[in-house]
């Protein structure tokens, strides 16, 4: 991605969901409850932001210690198939 499209992809979410983006990678908009991704980066990070919003939809005051532990723990999951 050119520096012309990431001015373009950080104006239309600015524009969409009045919020500044501060990572490339994705984030999960409490506020809009929205989860804005950079697909690219893989399936971690969506795994990881899903995570997010889940957690903060059934405990609120969720400490972000906890949330964060919850979304890298699933961010680096994977299954193991057994025979
Ligand atoms: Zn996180």
């Amino acid at each position: 991605m050119d520096h012309v499209e990431r001015h373009v992809e950080r104006h239309s979410l600015e524009l969409l969901l009045g919020e500044h983006p501060t990572t490339p990678y994705g984030y999960y908009s409490r506020n809009k409850k929205a989860l804005v991704m950079n697909i690219g980066t893989g399936g971690g990070t969506l795994l990881h932001e899903m995570v997010h919003a889940m957690a903060e939809a059934d405990f609120e005051d969720i400490p972000s210690w906890l949330n964060e532990g919850l979304g890298s723990l699933y961010e680096a999951s994977f299954t193991i198939r057994v025979a």
